[in-house]
């Protein structure tokens, strides 16, 4: 029996794949000429996923008040919790017993009944393991709005960085990126005024806090249109930046894609990644939310990790744009890593919207 690389979303088991080099039809999602892999035969894909299925407990080897909502079947908490499979559940059913296939004949209740994590209701080990501690993200959120703002105790940092660690991203010098200004006439702004503004005039912003400069960039031209939020007859002013030397910044766009398979390299178990998910999901998705009336106490959660990703002496953040499909930003708290090398004027002729009614 033969799955195939696009079975699987995870990084790590989509390289073994195609590492094989072995081509055929696939029988889970059917594609043809594809990598493929022989269940059964080979055992490496099994070995990384009964590590996985450890940390499982199938529903009678769970403490009687064990809350009903925090156990799910297997096939579901695959599709729903974790991005390893490119399959709809039932699939991933399929496939899991397959590879599993020994273990599913002596533990068949691991994967057809309820099943949970033990650990995800131990108080010790969740202040010990959890980013959040014991806290929800919205405690967080509401303690360093309303508490204590330079002090709060609601991240556990060490494990933070356990998994920011993993989101790395390198650029390279010389690279182009793009950042734009609205003009007011045809003639835009000249190199020396496309760069981040001085710290005294700073806005706060979903990275930089007000009074500390950093300077925003986009992947494309496009993007940065999208991000200033031109509008039509608007003439804008595209600069082109330069980066000056090799940088590493964190990929917060990546920070919910990191696989669970990497962990002995970078210091976390399949439960301490296990417990941590919803709240890597819930940074990446914070990161990249859109803001109606740029509340500034709202960016103060992404403010608060970008201050420490920039504390552990990263040169950025990158995410995904707000306003443009496919589009992402490089936040670098350093301006002067970029130099703008030349400028373009364009006079934006449309503009297309998409709504919904409320
Ligand atoms: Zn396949």
């Amino acid at each position: 029996m033969f799955c195939c690389s696009n079975c699987f979303a995870d990084a790590e088991i989509r390289a073994i794949i195609d590492g094989n080099k072995t081509i055929g039809t696939c029988d889970f999602c059917g594609s043809q000429n594809a990598h493929v892999y022989a269940i059964g035969k080979d055992q490496t894909i099994t070995e990384l996923f009964d590590g996985l299925l450890d940390i499982y407990s199938p529903i009678s080897d769970l403490p009687v008040n064990f809350p009903r909502e925090k156990t799910d079947l297997m096939k579901n908490i695959l599709y729903n919790n974790w991005r390893i499979f490119n399959l709809k559940p039932d699939g991933i059913y399929r496939i899991i017993t397959a590879i599993c296939a020994d273990r599913y004949k002596d533990q068949s209740e691991l994967f057809d009944n309820p099943i949970g994590i033990k650990q995800s209701l131990d108080h010790d080990y969740l202040e010990e393991n959890s980013i959040l501690k014991n806290n929800r993200w919205d405690d967080f959120v509401k303690g360093i709005k309303r508490k204590n703002r330079f002090h709060s105790d609601y991240i556990n940092k060490d494990k933070l960085f356990v998994f920011l660690r993993c989101a790395v991203k390198s650029h390279r010098k010389g690279e182009i990126l793009y950042r734009s200004r609205i003009c007011p006439n045809e003639k835009g702004f000249s190199r020396a005024e496309m760069g981040a503004p001085l710290d005294n005039s700073a806005k706060g912003g979903r990275v930089n806090p007000t009074g500390i400069s950093i300077l925003y960039l986009s992947d494309s031209k496009e993007t940065t249109l999208y991000e200033i939020r031109a509008g039509v007859y608007d003439y804008v002013t595209v600069g082109r930046f330069k980066l000056q030397r090799d940088i590493d910044v964190i990929s917060l766009a990546d920070i919910d894609r990191i696989s669970p398979f990497i962990g002995v390299a970078y210091g976390f178990d399949f439960t301490q990644y296990a417990i941590n998910i919803e709240h890597l999901k819930m940074i990446a998705h914070e990161i990249a939310k859109p803001l109606r009336n740029d509340n500034l106490l709202d960016y103060l959660p992404t403010q608060y990790i970008s201050d420490y990703i920039r504390s552990k002496g990263y040169d950025g953040i990158e995410y995904i744009s707000t306003m443009c499909r496919k589009g992402a930003n490089l936040a670098v708290f350093v301006p002067e890593l970029f130099k703008c090398i030349g400028t373009s004027v364009y006079d934006v002729k449309s503009i297309s919207y998409s709504y919904d009614q409320i």
